[in-house]
């Protein structure tokens, strides 16, 4: 098998026949030697039954039926974990991404590289509220990891069976792909594309998943938030400390006792502030180190056509 390609798909109904026929025209340029891999992520609409009737049709298609929806980064690791081409290409399956561009991204990888990377030049029907969050998110992971995130990408790319190996060995429960990808090194490019507009339906990336997903980044590859718990505790208590002394002395010393509400009210308040923030970040990690003890299966799959 020369090449793999993953799609996950999560209410994509509507658009499973011009998925499917552009990108076989797309991989046939390459080889003749190529699996398409439909991960279905418990969609709610009929794309299963389209991907069914897609595969019984077409020798290239294959799929994997996730139990339930666990979410894109797992459904694109169930089918990473199945996959058994030289080379895999994971794109996603609303036609946002261009299978066109595939060939592309074959041919730099042709140039000796392990992972080429598709990046967005512009980025069309997105909010200006998704750019903006997405944009700022990125610089400040940038800025507070060591890992090397390429801006302007989401996973769109083709790597080399020598990372999705390596993508293998990185058990982590909380799944952030392209960070992973960027840890495991080797020689990465990249290749810029226009993004298109979402063909058919709505974004299965509500604010409250991007937030989780955005954590899972984070928490992931960063202490630095603990480190800055650690630095807002060694402030507050510097301050107090301060505090401390010049209330003992002006009750002593001055024998004049400040009667106030405001300097308690406000103290008391702006220490609770920063322990709920303290805590709920502690929070963060300690459920991820949850959900990693548990080592629960990281997908249930229903049935697939693919042996695994
Ligand atoms: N997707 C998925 N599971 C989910 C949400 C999305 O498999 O829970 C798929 C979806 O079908 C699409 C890809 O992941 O192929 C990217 O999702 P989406 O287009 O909703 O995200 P956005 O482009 O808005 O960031
Ligand atoms: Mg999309």
């Amino acid at each position: 098998m020369e090449l793999s390609v993953i799609i996950p798909i999560y209410n994509e109904e509507k658009i499973i026949e011009e998925l499917y026929a552009r990108l076989e025209a797309a991989c046939s340029k390459i080889t003749k030697s190529f699996e398409l891999i439909f991960v279905n992520d418990g969609s709610k609409d009929n794309s299963f039954i389209r991907l069914i009737e897609l595969c019984n049709t077409h020798e290239y298609a294959h799929y994997i039926n996730l139990s339930r929806n666990f979410g894109h980064q797992i459904a694109v690791t169930a089918g990473l974990d199945i996959s058994k081409g030289k080379r895999v290409v994971i794109i996603d399956g609303d036609l946002q991404d261009p299978p066109e561009l595939i060939p592309e991204l074959n041919n730099k990888m042709d140039e000796g590289f392990e992972v080429v990377y598709a990046r967005r030049r512009s980025r069309k029907g997105e909010s200006f509220f998704k750019k903006i969050t997405a944009k700022f998110f990125y610089k400040t992971l940038r800025s507070i990891t060591q890992v090397d995130i390429p801006l302007d990408t989401g996973d769109f790319r083709m790597i080399d069976r020598k990372v999705v190996e390596a993508l293998k060995r990185m058990p982590e429960k909380n799944k952030f792909l392209r960070g992973q990808i960027s840890w495991i090194g080797f020689k990465q490019s990249a290749v810029l594309f226009d993004r298109d507009e979402r063909k058919f339906g709505k974004s299965g990336y509500p604010l409250s998943k991007m937030l989780k997903f955005a954590m899972d980044g984070i928490t992931g590859f960063s202490d630095k938030p603990l480190a800055l718990v650690t630095r807002m505790g060694l402030w507050v208590s510097l301050i107090s400390f301060l505090v401390i002394l010049y209330a003992l002395y002006s009750h002593f010393l001055l024998e004049r006792t400040i009667t106030g509400w405001t300097s308690m009210i406000i103290s008391s308040m702006f220490i609770g502030g920063i322990q709920l923030l303290s805590i709920g970040i502690i929070g963060e990690y300690i459920s991820r180190i949850n959900t990693n003890v548990q080592n629960r299966p990281l997908y249930i799959i229903e049935s697939t056509d693919l042996a695994s």
